[in-house]
């Protein structure tokens, strides 16, 4: 088994402290902010004199070609050479591709396949997740010295709404650079920068000079920016509608914005409105401020499909592991587990189950994937299995002394035990040691 993919949603970064004395400063900005009023609106001040609000100011960070980019910058022999990181496997993807990969045609969410063949010379590399997590953490700090309003997207993307930081430093475009330059300064790697009145812009702006592009979309300069592009660039607009713009004469988001919108509704029906807003460039979608994770998961595609239960057993152990020790490490329990099965048709189940209480242990939430792994198996005894997964949701905050309400399925032994693996864990990263006792420990269970 050789792809395997974290599918947490990146946001645990987001509790990453702001490291120097900066954030404090921040807190009490964001007190001020408070006071200031929503867009759009107008409140009287303590002179009862009507404060006109200003328009968003958005700005859409981007890193070039993140985890392609983290590899260069940790084996600086790789720089310039095509590098392509993803599933190296027979059934892997490419997860980034650098530029020097791209002029080839390589690009993310392609077969690793297909991207062997139309770059042969390129550096393949599995995807180290811990390590792009641990720079993601540098890069969202240096955002948080910038604003408190902060939306990540992934490990390396994210909206900040600036607004009320606009006088602290400096204006639109002088935030934009500082940004930029700050995160070179910390990690070493570029990033793009698009900056607008709204998210939408602000995304499309950060990816219109790429890579380390700096593109700042002046009201007055919508149309312009929007019009001479393709309608496929407009969110929601994908393999199967832009076919039918095509026959009706619209290829570009200028055409689609000028066009009666009677001749869109037999295509965009209800939307079609929203998609004309869209066409204008007109977005009212608050930045929204990243909250803890919802849920985390581990899921692996086996290079040959399994049948063997001992084996799938094995691997259903090792990533309640993963699963486990991150909730801990974020001092977070969870109450549900999820097991998501895919058999070598494509169809794809998932079970969940919830639990009387909360548990982060690994032998709770193990036990809990394996019985709905056993019940999905009574049915499908010699199903090959193509993918596995397991996950939790249901997340809530460990207290003080280790549990949350209710809690009591843990037992001080398994604790106990989870914390000296943790402890190994976190000394030697993945150790044999941990990966040889799920394999141990599954064999027991039997
Ligand atoms: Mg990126």
């Amino acid at each position: 088994m050789v792809q395997v993919q974290a599918l947490i949603k990146d946001r645990e970064l987001l509790s990453y402290p702001c490291p120097d004395g900066f954030r404090i400063f921040l807190c009490c900005h964001a007190d001020i902010m408070k006071l200031n009023p929503p867009v759009g609106k107008s409140i009287m001040n303590a002179g009862q004199k009507p404060v006109e609000a200003t328009a968003r100011a958005i700005i859409h960070v981007d890193m070039d070609a993140f985890y392609a980019a983290v590899e260069c910058l940790d084996n600086p022999e790789l720089k310039d050479q095509p590098v392509i990181v993803g599933g190296l496997g027979p059934r892997g993807v490419v997860a980034t591709a650098n530029y020097a990969a791209r002029v080839f045609g390589v690009h993310s969410a392609m077969p690793m396949g297909r991207a062997r063949r139309l770059c042969p010379q390129a550096q393949y590399i599995r995807p180290r997740m811990s390590r792009y997590r641990e720079i993601s953490a540098l890069i969202f700090s240096v955002f948080r010295n910038f604003t408190p309003t902060v939306e990540g997207l992934s490990l390396d993307e994210a909206f900040l709404d600036v607004t009320s930081s606009l006088k602290l430093f400096g204006g639109l475009e002088e935030i934009g650079l500082q940004v930029k330059q700050e995160i070179l300064r910390k990690t070493g790697l570029t990033a793009s920068v698009g900056i607008a009145h709204n998210k939408f812009l602000a995304k499309l702006a950060s990816d219109a000079q790429k890579p380390d592009g700096l593109v700042y979309v002046r009201p007055g300069e919508v149309h312009r920016f929007l019009d001479p592009m393709p309608v496929s660039r407009l969110w929601g607009i994908g393999k199967r509608t832009a076919p039918k713009l095509t026959a009706l004469g619209i290829l570009t988001i200028g055409q689609l914005r000028r066009c009666d919108a009677s001749i869109l509704r037999p295509v965009f029906g209800k939307r079609t409105e929203h998609f004309q807003n869209l066409a204008r460039g007109e977005d009212d979608r608050e930045v929204q401020p990243s909250r803890p994770d919802k849920s985390i998961s581990h899921e692996v595609t086996f290079d040959t499909d399994l049948a063997d239960r001992r084996e799938l057993l094995a691997e259903l152990l090792r990533q309640s592991e993963k699963v486990s020790r991150r909730l801990r490490a974020q001092e977070l329990m969870a109450s549900t587990v999820v097991v998501k099965i895919r058999d070598a048709g494509f169809h794809t189940v998932t079970r969940s189950r919830s639990m009387r209480a909360c548990s982060n242990s690994t032998r709770t939430l193990y036990r809990m994937a394996r019985a709905l792994f056993e019940s999905w198996r009574e049915k499908h005894k010699t199903t090959p299995v193509r993918l596995i997964g397991m996950g939790v949701t249901g997340l809530e905050q460990e207290s003080g002394d280790g549990k949350a309400a209710g809690d009591r399925l843990d037992s001080s032994t398994e604790k106990s035990l989870d914390k000296v693996l943790d402890r190994i864990n976190q000394r030697y990263g993945d150790a044999k040691i941990v990966h040889g006792l799920a394999l141990r420990r599954s064999k027991e269970d039997h």
